[in-house]
């Protein structure tokens, strides 16, 4: 149990605890692959197992392996050669990038275990929110109750190896999921207004309040800031070349994902830069 609860930050991390935590993101990127596909599609989870959409050939464990597979068969499926799709290379790279990140971040333990799940989840709803432009409450709901869940996990046993947790405690979770949801309500009902249109969808805030319970109260106008000035330096460039209307819809899923993972790995560092003396998390 020791693996799973004990905080080792401060100490060096052993090769076979880095490389574990590698392959964990890696599987857990090829299961974020598939959610990926399945869920916007309404297909059903649990079966069948891994085939090709193309020719419904089912995949064999051998050539089911994150990354290694899609190397070895050149991004192609081994049956018919039809292209296998980005998502699953880009969801399995990412994922083992950031539990390796997580572990180095949090050390082993519970925290390290709960931020690759955040990240896992953040993964598979850019890649949804790129694709289908919606986000499943499957996901954001989820996200939101498993933050407020472990804002509730006593803090007194790891805090004196880990004093810059970016976990807030139960009363920055909740203010910090009602506001997420708040302000994206906000920002939504002004661009109503002014364009008599939406702007943002439910998904969105779900996907905001989500946030605010995983990081907190404080994390929550980085996180929007930063979305919005990513979503800028990408719509904008699009707008400009005319490849893209300002009308157009932007999918934000990905650019909140992006800020909650900034703010998960870098939110005490970035707090005590943007608000002098902030620590208190
Ligand atoms: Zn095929």
């Amino acid at each position: 149990m020791d693996f799973f609860w004990q905080q080792s930050l401060g100490e060096p991390l052993p090769a076979w605890s880095g490389a574990f935590a590698v392959l964990t993101g890696l599987a857990l990127g090829s299961f974020a692959g598939m959610l990926a596909y399945r869920l916007p599609r309404g297909l059903a989870l649990d079966r069948p197992g891994s085939y090709c959409p193309s020719c419904r050939t089912p995949i064999r464990f051998r050539r089911n392996v994150p990354l290694l597979s899609f190397a070895l068969l050149r991004g192609r499926c081994a049956h018919c050669s039809c292209r296998i799709h980005w998502r699953y290379p880009v969801s399995e790279a990412l994922c083992g990038l950031l539990a390796l990140a997580c572990w180095h971040v949090f050390g082993a333990g519970l925290y390290a275990w709960a931020a690759l799940l955040m990240c896992a989840t953040l993964v598979t709803l850019a890649l949804i929110d790129l694709e289908h432009g919606l986000l499943p409450d499957q996901l954001t709901l989820g996200l939101l109750w498993s933050g407020l869940a472990l804002s509730l996990v006593p803090k007194t046993a790891v805090a004196a190896h880990l004093p810059e947790l970016p976990f807030p405690g139960a009363r920055q979770a909740v203010a910090g999921a009602i506001a997420g949801y708040a302000a994206l309500w906000i920002i939504n009902f002004a661009w109503k207004v002014l364009r008599k249109r939406d702007g943002l969808g439910g998904g969105d805030m779900k996907l905001a309040a989500a946030l605010g319970a995983w990081t907190g109260l404080n994390s929550l106008p980085l996180i929007v800031g930063l979305a919005a000035i990513a979503g800028l330096a990408v719509g904008l460039p699009l707008v400009l070349s005319r490849r893209a209307a300002v009308s157009d819809p932007l999918p934000c899923g990905p650019f909140l994902a992006a800020g909650g993972l900034f703010m998960l790995f870098l939110g005490p560092q970035a707090a005590s830069v943007f608000v002098p003396g902030a620590s208190g998390w």
